[in-house]
C-alpha cells in the first residue's frame, strides 16, 4: 500500500512546482491596510449598528441556535429575516441557509436527486464561468451535468433542443460573475428557458445588495418568480454578515425543506447573525447614498484606470479585474502592492483559466477617494518598477 503521508508531500510538490501553492495569511485588523479583496461592497461588515444588533440577538436568543431548523432551532429572528428577504426579492418564501456553498449545494441535491422523484434523471446546464459551488452541487446532485460558453444564450438554445422531451432541465448561472464582474442576461436566459420548460436558478451572491432600484440585485423584483422560480443570494458579500437563503414559491422552499440535506443536517445559524443581517437591510432600505458612493467609486477607479491604460475587463460592478496573464506577474504584481498595505486578491487556476490569472480587485462604498488614488498609484508602479525588473530577470 502507498504511505498517505507519502501521497500528501506527492500532492504538495506537484502544487508548488505549478506554482499554485496557496498561503493563508492572518489579519491583525491593520489600520493602515487599504482592502480591495474583499467581498463588503456597502462597507456594513464593520458597521457599530450590525455588532451591537448582533450582540443584542446573542443576549436574547444565545450564542447560538442550539440544534438544527427542523428540530429546536428555528427561531423567530429567522422567521423575520427569511420575511423580509423574500420581500425584498420579490418572492413568496425565502428559506435561511448556514452558507451560500451549503444553499447551492442544497438546493441542485434537492431538485436533482432523482430517486427522490422516481423519475427520469435531469439534466444540468451550466454557465462555464459559474462559481464552484454549483458545479460542485451538480456532482453531489449526481445530475448530468452540460456547460454552456459565457453569457453564449445561442449555446445554451443549442444543448436545451437536443434535450429529450421526458426530462426536466434546470439551467443555472452566476447573476454577477464572481471572478469576472460581468452580469448574466437575466432576461435572455429566462426568455430561452421558458420556451424549453426549463427552470432557471440564479446564485446573485455579488448583485444583491448593489444592483437593482433598491438593492434587490440583478434578478429581484425585476424579474419575479416566474422568470426566475430558484433565486440563491448570500448574506456574506454585501450585506456584511454570513449566511445565504434560497427565494421562491411555497412549493420550491417546501421541497428544500423536506429534500435538501444540507438545509436539514446542520445547526441552524446563530440567532445574533440573523439579528445583525435584519439591521443590514434596515441600512440597505435607509441609506441609498451608500449604493450611490459606490457607483461613484467604481466611475472613477475605472476612468482613472484606463488612463493608464490598465487592461481591465469591462465590468460595472464593484468587482473589477485586471487580467495579467501568468500567475508569477500576479504574484510580483500583488506582492509589490502588499509592501504598500493594498490587498487585492491575486487569482490563478485553477479558479480561473491558464493564462488568465488576474488581480481581483473590489471597490467598496467606505473606500475613500484617498483609498482609490493610493491603489493608482501602486498599480502605476507595478506597471513600472514591476513588469520592468521581470524583463531583466527573463532575458538574463
Ligand atoms: C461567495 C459565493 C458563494 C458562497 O457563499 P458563502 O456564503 O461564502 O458560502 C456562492 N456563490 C457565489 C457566486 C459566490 O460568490
Amino acid at each position: 500500500m502507498v504511505r498517505w503521508s507519502e501521497h500528501l508531500a506527492l500532492c504538495a510538490d506537484e502544487r508548488r512546482a505549478q506554482g499554485l501553492w496557496r498561503v493563508r495569511r492572518t489579519h491583525h485588523g491593520n489600520a493602515a491596510l487599504r482592502d480591495f479583496a474583499g467581498n463588503d461592497y456597502l462597507g456594513l461588515a464593520g458597521d457599530p449598528r450590525l455588532a451591537e444588533a448582533q450582540a443584542e440577538g446573542a443576549r436574547r436568543f444565545g450564542a447560538g441556535a442550539r440544534a438544527s431548523h427542523l428540530v429546536t432551532g428555528h427561531l423567530d429572528v429567522h422567521d423575520a429575516l427569511e420575511a423580509r428577504l423574500a420581500a425584498l426579492t420579490g418572492r413568496p418564501r425565502a428559506l435561511l441557509f448556514s452558507t451560500g456553498y451549503m444553499a447551492n449545494l442544497g438546493t441542485l441535491q434537492a431538485l436533482c436527486d432523482h430517486n427522490t422523484q422516481g423519475a427520469c434523471p435531469p439534466l444540468i446546464f451550466q454557465d462555464r464561468l459559474n462559481h464552484a459551488s454549483l458545479l460542485d452541487g451538480a456532482a453531489l446532485a449526481g445530475a448530468r451535468s452540460r456547460r454552456f460558453h459565457h453569457r453564449d444564450l445561442a449555446d445554451l438554445e443549442r444543448l436545451l433542443g437536443r434535450t429529450p422531451a421526458q426530462s426536466r432541465a434546470l439551467v443555472v448561472s452566476d447573476g454577477v460573475f464572481s471572478m469576472d464582474g460581468d452580469v448574466a442576461d437575466i432576461a435572455g436566459l429566462s426568455a430561452t428557458c421558458a420556451r424549453h420548460g426549463a427552470w432557471l436558478m440564479i446564485d446573485d451572491a455579488h448583485g444583491l445588495g448593489v444592483l437593482g432600484e433598491h438593492g434587490d440585485g440583478c434578478v429581484g423584483r425585476m424579474h419575479g418568480v416566474d422568470a426566475v422560480p430558484v433565486l440563491v443570494g448570500t448574506l456574506g458579500k454585501a450585506l456584511g454578515t454570513a449566511g445565504a437563503f434560497v427565494a421562491g414559491s411555497h412549493a420550491l422552499v417546501e421541497h428544500l425543506i423536506q429534500f435538501a440535506r444540507p438545509y436539514v443536517y446542520t445547526t441552524a445559524q446563530p440567532p445574533g447573525v440573523a439579528a445583525a443581517t435584519l439591521a443590514a437591510l434596515d441600512i440597505l432600505a435607509t441609506e441609498p447614498e451608500r449604493r450611490a458612493r459606490l457607483a461613484s467609486m467604481i466611475r472613477r477607479f475605472r476612468h482613472e484606470a484606463a488612463r493608464l491604460g490598465l487592461p481591465l475587463m469591462a465590468s460595472t460592478t464593484p468587482i473589477q479585474p485586471l487580467v495579467l496573464g501568468d500567475s508569477q506577474r500576479v504574484m510580483a504584481w500583488s506582492a509589490h502592492l502588499a509592501k504598500r498595505n493594498l490587498r487585492v486578491g491575486a487569482i490563478r487556476e485553477p479558479t480561473v483559466p491558464r493564462g488568465q490569472a488576474r488581480l481581483r480587485i473590489t471597490l467598496s462604498a467606505a473606500h475613500s477617494n484617498d483609498d482609490i488614488d493610493a491603489l493608482l498609484g501602486g498599480l502605476a508602479d507595478c506597471q513600472t518598477a514591476v513588469d520592468i525588473r521581470r524583463h531583466r530577470e527573463i532575458d538574463a
